[in-house]
């Protein structure tokens, strides 16, 4: 099969396009033909050695297709099902075997790239504004990188649940896929100088009940300084670095305030979990309340590309690549 391969952690130029045996469903498995592999930032992180991986390895934990073949002991899934999986590396080939029980079922009226797109990103939001901090109705929210994958999502999420969304992003065109996706308020970060100040001006110097924070490094202080009183940062990703060691004596200066840094797998920790969820988003992109955004679709061979974009911060929305 064609798959991409990493064998040394570095720059986008380690994905390296291969020929690799066919995997096989072993015990417990689906071996599925991918129609769709997503991209998500935590492979850029698997990639760069941020978090290591033993190598070499196939990248991506996302995607969706049809079963070739069922392993022993799996129950549940038959030859020929529609399936996609948010938690299984290998995912960036023509073939994947998966654990049965990190697969869902897709809907028919969910395609391919939607129900990749709505998987893990979608999982996220939901997450985020479910379980992270129910979000209620006439909240203030701060929602930074509004218009990439997840931030299309939470943002809808958030709206959909009456919460007023203050979205950040850094162009025009990102700035008009946020409105679009329920934001009632958007500040082009890159383009203010005190951006807690011009958060304060948009909530009439209370501050959000909650700061959704992507970015980490350049955006974590001014997310702190944004809260209201015993407001809430969900520190959930480091897409321009990490943040750096917080002394918690800050979350008292704030305002007695709450951190915290979570991941969906702690939140996705069953079967259970897992499957409701799906079927929670699932349902929302059935009745409309989730609009899934395919920003690009990438030939299988050029997952360079699609990385060098994410990280050069020039994709909306959800990046695939086709085997
Ligand atoms: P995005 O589509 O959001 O891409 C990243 C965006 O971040 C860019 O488009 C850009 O938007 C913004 N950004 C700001 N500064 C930088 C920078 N220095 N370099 C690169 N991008 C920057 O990616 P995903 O939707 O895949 O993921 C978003 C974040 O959510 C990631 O940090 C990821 O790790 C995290 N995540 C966390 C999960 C969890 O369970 N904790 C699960 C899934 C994702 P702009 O141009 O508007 O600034």
């Amino acid at each position: 099969m064609r798959a991409i391969q990493i064998s040394s952690a570095g720059g986008p130029d380690v994905l390296t396009p291969v020929e690799l045996p066919d995997p096989q469903a072993g015990p417990g498995e689906l071996l599925v033909e991918v129609a769709a592999a997503g991209i998500n930032y935590i492979d850029t992180y698997q990639r760069e050695g941020i978090y290591p991986m033993p190598l070499p390895y196939v990248p991506g934990l996302e995607g969706a297709g049809r079963v070739r073949a069922v392993g022993e002991g799996v129950a549940g899934f038959a030859v020929g099902d529609r399936v996609a999986w948010a938690e299984n590396l290998g995912s960036y080939a023509e073939l994947v075997a998966i654990a049965a029980d990190k697969a869902v079922a897709v809907p028919d009226a969910v395609s391919d790239d939607v129900a990749v797109g709505a998987l893990l990103q979608g999982m996220t939001a939901h997450f985020l504004v479910t379980d992270c901090h129910p979000v209620q109705a006439g909240e203030n929210l701060l929602v930074h990188a509004a218009a990439g994958g997840v931030g299309l999502l939470l943002t809808q999420l958030a709206a959909a649940r009456g919460g007023r969304v203050i979205a950040t992003v850094s162009t025009a065109e990102k700035e008009e896929l946020a409105r679009g996706a329920g934001a009632a308020e958007v500040i082009r970060y890159t383009e203010v100088d005190d951006l807690a100040a011009a958060v304060r001006e948009l909530t009439g110097g209370d501050g959000v009940h909650v700061a959704y924070d992507s970015v980490g490094a350049t955006t974590f202080d001014a997310s702190l300084a944004s809260l209201r009183r015993r407001g809430m940062l969900v520190l959930f990703g480091a897409s321009s670095g990490p943040v750096p060691p917080v002394d918690p004596q800050r979350l008292n200066a704030a305002g007695s305030v709450f951190l915290t840094r979570p991941k969906l797998f702690d939140y996705n920790a069953t079967r259970d979990e897992l499957t409701a969820r799906a079927a929670a988003v699932y349902s929302a992109v059935a009745d409309g309340t989730l609009d899934v955004r395919i920003g690009h679709r990438y030939p299988l061979a050029e997952a360079r590309t699609a990385h060098e974009d994410l990280q050069a911060r020039r994709t909306t929305g959800k990046l695939l690549l086709i085997p």
